[in-house]
């Protein structure tokens, strides 16, 4: 049995980042970026008037001027003449020094005179690069590229970045009492929750499932499963029930006998203990336990951790936060990850863990926002523990 940290730490050896390809920015959200985005140019990359107004020489002494002409966006910049003004507006480009820009509220126009009130200063002028400078990093590689990092790129001109493909899952699904969630199951059949569950979790994570079959509990259909998967050019290989010891639990001797390497054959944590972890060829395989709860906290833990290194992102980070009522959260031999929501209590965010039942209890799926980790030993006395997000922050 190993621990979850040597399970992840086995995850970083053996998921290695996949081979990175372009794509348009259109299609780049949620992708990890693979390169480092250089600013091609000074950020601005001209100096630009930050109002509607008029330009005119820093040291210009007359209060009335003369309008020369105007200098809408687009334009090159000019250089007002002694005594002159310039009608300009936000984002025309100016010179890069000696100018001064009035905002319309501080001038009145009068013809093609103006009359300016108010100091004259730098202020009302965006100066080329001080947002970055030429060959600056903007984005670094290994980034989630989220909307607003998109838009840096694109202001760099990096219209088809290296990122990482969306990882290609197949998804086997085992279990003779399972039926499709559109059926009414019969008495001692289950409606199949898993595998919707999981669709939804790989979209997020930034995996795409281009494999899917729902088996019963026969060691022939699995194998034949994992043939035609290992035929596919997946990158990951998922396998949802059977990963325990029982009867008709045939994960683990499956695997074996198609010539996979089992790293992990179980895990010590709650919920989750089945949980196997293998390698053939370069194609980590995770059989995960078919309770909803294991499910669910499993792809969490250990999936989105692969997920993350195959795609050259760091893995999920634990935050540190308050946990309500902490005291009263009983330590269990096996490291436990408890579903919590985050609660806001004054001006503080803390946790709630649900009341833990057991792995089969899907009602604790219904308001999750991520696990919070209780050690063997308890959780610290100062009430703080770790907490898992089960949506990502960006890093
Ligand atoms: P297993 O890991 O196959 O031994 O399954 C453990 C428990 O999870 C059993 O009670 C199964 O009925 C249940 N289970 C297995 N697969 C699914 C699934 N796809 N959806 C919902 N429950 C499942
Ligand atoms: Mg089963």
């Amino acid at each position: 049995m190993k621990s979850v940290q040597e399970t992840w730490e086995l995850l970083d050896h053996y998921c290695a980042p996949l081979r990175p390809e372009r794509t348009g920015l259109d299609s780049a959200s949620g992708r990890v970026l693979r390169e480092d985005a250089l600013a091609d140019a000074d950020q601005p990359s001209f100096s630009r008037s930050a109002m509607d107004g008029y330009l005119v020489r820093i040291n210009e002494s007359a209060s009335v001027l003369r309008v020369e002409g105007e200098v809408t966006p687009g334009m090159p910049s000019r250089m007002p003449d002694t005594g002159c003004a310039l009608r300009i507006f936000t984002g025309s480009a100016v010179p890069d020094e000696g100018v001064s820009v009035v905002m319309q509220e501080d001038a009145e126009r009068n013809g093609d005179r103006v009359t300016l009130q108010g100091k004259r200063g730098p202020e009302h002028i965006r100066v080329r690069g001080v947002h970055a400078r030429r060959g600056d990093i903007l984005v670094s590689a290994g980034s989630c590229l989220t909307p607003g990092r998109i838009a840096l790129l694109a202001s760099a001109g990096m219209d088809r970045p290296m990122v990482s493909p969306l990882v290609r899952v197949a998804h086997i699904v085992t279990g003779g009492e399972l039926v499709a969630c559109g059926k009414t199951p019969a008495e001692g059949q289950i409606r199949d929750s898993n595998s919707p569950m999981i669709s939804a979790l790989l979209l997020e994570a930034g995996a795409e499932c281009i494999f899917y079959r729902r088996i019963n509990e026969s060691p022939e259909a699995l194998k034949a499963a994992i043939g035609d998967v290992l035929d596919s050019g997946v990158d990951l290989l998922l396998v949802s029930g059977g990963a325990s010891v029982g009867d008709h639990d045939h994960t683990k001797p499956v695997l074996r006998d198609a010539g996979f390497d089992l790293l992990v054959d179980r895990v010590n944590s709650r919920p989750g203990k089945p949980l196997i972890v293998a390698t053939k060829e370069g194609l980590p395989v995770f059989g995960l336990p078919g309770n909803p709860l294991s499910h669910f906290v499993c792809f969490h833990l250990f999936v989105r951790r692969a997920i993350a290194r195959l795609t050259g992102a760091e893995p999920p980070a634990l935050l540190r936060m308050r946990v309500a009522n902490a005291p009263a959260i009983q330590p269990n031999p096996r490291e436990s990850w408890l579903p919590c929501r985050i609660q806001c209590d004054g001006s503080e965010m803390i946790l709630q863990p649900h009341p833990w039942r057991d792995s089969s209890d899907l009602t604790a799926l219904a308001q999750v926002q991520g696990l919070l980790r209780v050690p063997s030993e308890g959780l610290q006395q100062n009430g703080f523990g770790e907490f898992l997000p089960s949506r990502k922050f960006e890093s």
